[in-house]
């Protein structure tokens, strides 16, 4: 890596756009489940990229493949066939059982593209009216105008508007409701089975059968948004299988493609034949590269044991985490599933997130309170055992009051 933090810093500071907070430190490397900023200096990384990089770091098979890669042919367009797509959406309808994928670049543009096909599944059908999406208070599903239109947060909406209508929020705490909102103005409903970002909040069972049984009901079509909750995070393919869903579209990202960006929308086959040629599209969308990433990570998933690794890691991760919560006061309660788990803190969880920089250990804060752990899927239980124990040093050190 070339130059200074500082350097870094100052460089940013007068060309890049200033959309983010970044925390004081520049990665230029990593390996495994570590990365190595600018002075050597080893972070055990439970961020992964925000569950991106779901190998870890320079993953040997993943590194082989993109270089092959990257020698033969990167793009080709959509205009031409490639071997590639059709092999990889193959391995995601065996592992969701929907059997069509749409190929992008992002978990944004998967949800953008969930969002249209809904609308043009009723339009095809001739159904006037189904125009309306209803989301989740809480729910995150990305901030280009029709994702940021689903996603709650009025702090990312409200500079925007008018964004995408109609849209109505439920309340998951209140199952009694849905019914309700859910009829003949509904185009389709899109919802986390656990809220990432809005702070690893899991649905509960009783709301996640009252979304299903309305939409079955209105025959309303159900989009799962598993974008950070899919391909094994949860310790299962998909976190709807853990709700008992049968979801009619599916978006997918961040850990598809261990690294290298791609994005999918899966759709079950009633919905895909209603799509026709122009009504969406993508230059890059399922490019040699990212398929061939993808297809390492998909390999890995389904033929190598990572999803009953991820469950049993997954559990040792989780009596760790309550043992500490149990002990760290500051703690108000540990939630998740598989390798996705929040603590969230009766305070604000900033301090929590520097205290663990300082001691060479990255993880996140997400909902103001909540410390949120996202590692890579394959990550050694000694790195968890580890990365406990300077939780506990961080947390218990903190006081009530910070
Ligand atoms: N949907 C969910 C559930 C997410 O967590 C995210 C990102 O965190 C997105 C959509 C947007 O994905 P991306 O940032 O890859 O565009």
């Amino acid at each position: 890596m070339t130059g200074t933090l500082e350097d870094i810093r100052a460089l940013e500071a007068r060309h890049v756009l200033g959309t983010y907070r970044r925390l004081p430190v520049a990665f230029g490397r990593g390996r495994g489940s570590c990365l190595y900023d600018a002075d050597g200096r080893e972070y055990l990384d439970l961020v992964s990229g925000i569950g991106v990089a779901s190998l870890g770091h320079a993953h040997p098979r993943l590194t082989e493949a993109i270089a092959d890669q990257a020698g033969t042919l990167l793009q080709t367009s959509n205009l031409y066939y490639h071997p590639l797509q059709a092999a990889v959406a193959g391995r995601l309808a065996e592992l969701s059982g929907l059997q069509r994928t749409f190929f992008c670049n992002s978990g944004t543009e998967a949800v953008e593209a969930c969002l249209k096909f809904a609308r043009r599944y009723w339009h095809t059908k001739e159904v006037a009216g189904r125009r309306g999406f209803v989301a989740v208070t809480g729910g995150f599903h990305g901030r280009s105008m029709g994702a940021l239109s689903v996603t709650h947060d009025p702090h990312y909406r409200e500079p925007f508007v008018p964004l995408v209508e109609p849209v109505t929020f439920l309340d998951p705490g209140r199952p009694e409701a849905v019914a309700a909102a859910i009829g003949d103005t509904t185009a389709a409903v899109i919802c986390e089975p656990i809220q990432g970002e809005g702070g690893v909040r899991p649905l509960s069972e009783a709301f996640a059968r009252a979304l299903a049984d309305a939409c079955q009901r209105t025959e309303t079509l159900l989009i799962a948004d598993e974008v950070q909750t899919g391909l094994g995070r949860t310790g299962e393919g998909f976190g709807f299988q853990r709700l008992g869903w049968q979801p009619d579209l599916v978006s997918v990202g961040k850990a598809l493609g261990g690294g290298v960006p791609v994005g999918a929308a899966l759709l079950a086959e009633r919905v895909a034949e209603t799509i026709f040629p122009g009504d969406h599209g993508s230059t890059y969308g399922g490019n040699l590269l990212s398929c061939r990433a993808a297809l390492v990570f998909l390999e890995q998933l389904m033929d190598s044991g990572l999803i009953a690794r991820v469950r049993s890691v997954g559990a040792h991760l989780e009596v760790l985490l309550r043992a500490l919560g149990a002990q760290c006061p500051v703690v108000a309660e540990v939630r998740g599933a598989g390798l996705m788990w929040g603590l969230e803190l009766i305070i604000d969880a900033a301090p929590a997130v520097m205290g663990a920089l300082e001691r060479g250990l990255l993880v996140n804060r997400t909902d103001a309170r909540v410390v949120r752990l996202l590692p890579p899927l394959n990550i050694e239980p000694a790195d968890l055992d580890r990365a406990v124990e300077i939780l506990e040093d961080v947390l218990t050190g903190m006081k009530a009051s910070a």
